[in-house]
């Protein structure tokens, strides 16, 4: 069965309508959506435990667009900003592929590359760590780190954050471990 989408519900008003007596120019009859002929795929919304569907939109192996899925009873073809926003932060053209680094009592910013950042991290949250990891506490065996906190942003998804709570909870012993989005 052919699945309907927001463009086959137009698509069939329009025939319906018969086209020739609308007052619509040539050009107009012409144009058509940009997801006309894609590929829809069935998805999730990686962002939060509600878990709207979605409509990844695939032309060849691109993703051309990715909107609400009409079928959903959880979501019946809606998104909230967040979610409408998925096509954009996998295909954003301004997304930036490096950090800025101001040395301690530097007056300016330097250009990193985002491998030196990760590795900067590693060794500062270790050094961190070893500083205030603390085995025992009243007599009992608390193994956990209060001299760090992690504060996850809005655009981390549902992964993501799965994998932080294991690295820093379970793994580092860190017990402050927040998130926007209450994962
Ligand atoms: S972030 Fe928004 S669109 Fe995504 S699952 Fe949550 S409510 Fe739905």
């Amino acid at each position: 069965m052919k699945r309907k989408t927001a463009v086959s519900f137009v698509e069939a008003a329009l025939s319906e309508r018969q086209v020739e007596r609308q007052p619509f120019s040539p050009n107009s009859v012409k144009k058509a959506a940009r997801i006309r002929n894609a590929t829809a795929v069935h998805s999730v919304c990686p962002y939060c435990a509600v878990g709207c569907s979605q409509l990844v939109y695939v032309k060849g192996r691109t993703i051309i667009d990715i909107e609400g899925n009409p079928e959903s009873p959880i979501n019946a073809g809606t998104l909230c900003p967040k979610g409408a926003n998925a096509f954009q932060l996998g295909t954003n053209p301004h997304r930036i592929h490096h950090v800025l680094y101001r040395a301690p009592y530097s007056d300016h910013w330097e250009q990193r590359p985002l491998d030196w950042a990760m590795q900067r991290i590693a060794e500062l949250t270790k050094e961190t760590r070893d500083q205030g990891f603390i085995e025992r506490k009243d007599g009992k065996v608390v193994n956990h780190v209060t001299n760090i906190a992690a504060l996850g942003g809005a655009t981390m998804d549902n992964e993501e954050n799965y994998l932080i709570k294991k690295l820093l909870g379970a793994g580092l012993g860190i017990v402050s471990i927040e998130n926007q989005a209450r994962i």
